[in-house]
């Protein structure tokens, strides 16, 4: 590899690093014609400890951009080394890479270099020939950019495994505090079309076999938390309706880097929110898998998530006259809500109980975490004990016996407006 090329790769990796939303799920490609890679089996994903997805070549074209983002590293105001790579050598990078088995896939993003089509006819040429000169099967994540022309999405979604157009900004006000250059529609059409391609081509699979492929991990975008003033409401709220409006396959949450002077951000040596992020994704965790509507997890008499706890345990605090629920006859979807218990304990617990009645100890066999679901339940020979004491003290004994790996950074959340 060339001087040039490293330095290059340094520069425009760096500036990649910001942006989360790169796991590399969803996908089923098959190696076909004995081409290079596939996406099943056998891709892993390594997260750095804040987060992070490093099984990925996931660099920028370019760290240029015409706009002027605040909270962006590669801003056009930001005194910074700018560098951008050519098509060819973003496709000799992957090939090269994945040939050494240094990656899986490929994510790319980029800043936006004189216009959004000009930006983004780079990037489909990348996953093209990628596609078609190399036969290239492994997972390619193309980042869409914000005002891209239709034909261009649709052909991304022809090669690409994942699009993705990051809202960066949950709420407008934010948007256009921290980016007034930018316009939340120029978002939200390329997902509206995204989605409606999305249908259309599982309809069409359905009656044609030979329906080529169009993104089939789907669309995500990311959230940038702490940058503004934005509360867990808002953040939440908006998320549940990205998911529902736009089937996104995920929203991730990314903790605002501080970077930057600018007044209108918190300043740099300000922690980065990652306890908040953790408390985020566990949310969407509820929503997405255990039944829970946003406005449970925070409402107007809820707006901020509590950091020490998770939001589930947090639920359950606030809503004690539930509980206790009996193990042994409830419902799914009520033991699917008791702290302690995951998605596959329920299950295990429903099969189970058909074959007579659980204690305590067949559920700490099952692999429930005892130490927190015996506050909110009942089961043979045990009689949840606690409902008369007060939730502070149940969330004091709980917190006694585990440990978050978040509690010391569990800083406070800005309030900025
Ligand atoms: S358009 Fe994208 S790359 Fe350019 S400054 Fe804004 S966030 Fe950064």
């Amino acid at each position: 590899m060339s001087d040039r090329i490293k330095e290059k790769l340094e520069i425009l990796a760096d500036a990649a690093k910001y942006d989360v939303s790169c796991s590399s799920s969803g996908s089923n490609r098959k190696n076909k014609d004995q081409g290079l890679g596939n996406t099943g089996a056998g891709i892993c994903h390594t997260y750095t400890e804040d987060g992070r997805c490093v099984s990925l070549l996931k660099i920028l074209l370019t760290n240029h951009c015409i706009y002027d983002c605040a909270y962006c590293v590669s801003r056009k105001s930001n005194d910074i080394k700018r560098a951008a790579f050519t098509v060819q050598e973003v496709v000799d990078l992957t090939i090269n890479f994945y040939r050494r088995n240094y990656i899986e896939g490929l994510f790319l993003s980029s800043g936006i270099f004189k216009d959004a089509d000009y930006t983004m006819e780079r990037l489909v040429l990348i996953a093209k020939k990628l596609r078609q000169e190399h036969n290239f099967n492994g997972y390619i994540h193309l980042k869409t950019i914000p005002a891209a022309s239709p034909e261009l999405i649709h052909e991304a979604g022809l090669y690409a495994d994942r699009l993705s157009i990051n809202l960066e900004i949950p709420t407008d006000s934010g948007l256009k505090l921290l980016a007034p250059e930018k316009n939340r529609q120029d978002m939200i059409r390329p997902m509206t079309y995204l989605k409606d391609q999305l249908m259309k081509t599982r309809e069409e699979k359905k009656l044609f076999k030979t329906t080529p492929k169009f993104a089939p991990a789907g669309q995500s975008t990311q959230l940038i938390i702490g940058a503004s003033g934005e509360s867990d409401q808002q953040i939440i709220t908006a998320a549940n309706y990205f998911y529902k409006k736009f089937q996104m396959k995920r929203v991730y949450y990314s903790g605002y880097v501080p970077i930057s002077y600018d007044n209108r951000l918190p300043a740099i040596g300000t922690a980065v929110p990652t306890a908040r992020e953790n408390r985020l994704y566990q949310s969407d965790w509820l929503m997405r898998f255990y039944g829970f509507n946003a406005n449970e997890i925070v409402n107007d008499n809820h707006p901020l998530l509590d950091l020490d706890i998770d939001p589930k345990l947090s639920w359950a605090l606030r809503n004690m006259d539930r509980f206790p629920i009996d193990i042994n006859t409830a419902d799914y979807q009520l033991i699917l809500r008791v702290p302690g218990i995951g998605v596959s304990s329920a299950q295990k617990i429903v099969a189970a109980r058909r074959f007579g009645a659980l204690s305590l100890d067949n559920l700490k066999k099952i692999g429930v975490a005892v130490n927190r679901a015996k506050y909110f339940i009942r089961c043979k020979g045990f009689l949840q004990i606690y409902t008369d004491k007060r939730t502070d003290i149940i969330k004091s004994y709980i917190l006694s016996t585990s440990t978050s790996k978040y509690v010391g950074s569990a800083n406070q959340q800005l309030q900025l407006f």
